[in-house]
């Protein structure tokens, strides 16, 4: 059966909502065997690695229910506004002497400032410089400051939609989910590498993981960050049960299955779900790309224990 649906997505043919659920109560060990052989083909065995700075904390206008940061719940994460360029020069350099690819100025807020946008803007210029693949997560953007950002450096763009559009009225009230989709569509419009994705565990079915991975197919986004809710005391999602190891790796594959050619990146919520050996546990699942280093508020993996198996990977 895993083998028949395999053939098809090698084929590069969308996988049915049928095949999909089929995925999903197959074999563990058999579905993870042919995620892997998909990944290899087509992104190839390497794991590829980003790391963020956050930029901007807290105060933000949405209400996204599982975020730490959202301005309506009352939280512990850090409050405070956009940091100075050395600050972000100070990480990146870090990132980059422990052979990290990627480095994503991160900031909290559906849309920056004009100040905060010239900050980003020198930001990106000094991240490219350095020789990290510059990437931004800063919220919408319009397709004039995509294109100013891409005129200094900036290699990839990246804002998830969260999940799928039928169940995103009940993951966030304060903006549309064509504000994001079309923020999506306007990067790649710039010709901008794209990296969107979604967060799972906040309540979803396997029919929204279904349609979320779908979208971002037909989107067109080349990279397709994974998170899990790590469920945040304050927010409306605390003491949620988090996902269990076998339930994300299931995703992880399903997703492998639909979208073959991505790389998909393992980041928020991988300590929450998985204790130990998240890296090599999601990478076995099919995943391509993992987060290394802190998250937004919470605190990572050891960098360089992540950087050791992802060596070994390398060869
Ligand atoms: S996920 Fe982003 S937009 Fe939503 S509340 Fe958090 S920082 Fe704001």
């Amino acid at each position: 059966m895993i083998e028949k649906i395999y053939e098809k997505a090698l084929a590069g043919e969308l996988i049915c909502l049928t095949d999909a659920c089929a995925l999903v109560d197959a074999d563990m060990e058999e579905l993870a065997l042919y995620a892997g052989k998909l990944r290899d083909r087509f992104t190839g065995a390497s794991v590829k690695t980003c790391a963020i700075v956050n930029a901007r904390s807290g105060h933000c206008s949405e209400d996204c229910i599982f975020c730490a940061q959202s301005a309506h719940y009352g939280t512990q994460a850090p409050v405070f506004p956009f940091i100075d360029i050395s600050g972000i020069e100070r990480a990146a350099k870090r990132v980059k002497e422990l052979g990290v690819e990627r480095f994503s100025i991160v900031s909290s807020g559906l849309s920056p400032t004009p100040e905060e946008f010239q900050k980003i803007k020198q930001a990106v210029a000094l991240v490219s410089a350095m020789g990290l693949q510059a990437d931004v997560s800063v919220g919408c953007l319009s397709y004039e400051r995509l294109v100013e950002l891409k005129n200094v450096g900036l290699a990839s763009y990246h804002h998830n939609l969260e999940t799928s559009r039928s169940f995103f009225p009940n993951v966030c009230t304060t903006h549309s989910y064509d504000e994001d989709v079309n923020a999506i569509k306007e990067a790649l419009r710039a010709g901008i590498e794209v990296c969107c994705g979604g967060i799972f565990g906040i309540g979803e079915s396997w029919e929204d993981r279904y349609e979320l991975a779908v979208l971002l197919r037909v989107l067109g986004v080349q990279s397709v960050p994974i998170n899990f809710l790590n469920p945040v005391a304050g927010t409306p999602k605390e003491g949620t049960e988090v996902l269990a190891e076998e339930e994300a790796m299931r995703i992880i594959s399903l997703y492998r299955f639909i979208l073959p050619d991505r790389v998909l990146r393992i980041c928020g919520g991988r300590n929450a779900v998985f204790k130990t050996d998240g890296a090599r546990k999601t990478f076995s699942a099919g995943a391509s790309g993992v987060m290394v280093g802190d998250y937004l508020t919470v605190k990572g993996t050891d960098i360089s224990e992540d950087m050791e198996f992802i060596k070994g990977k390398h060869g």
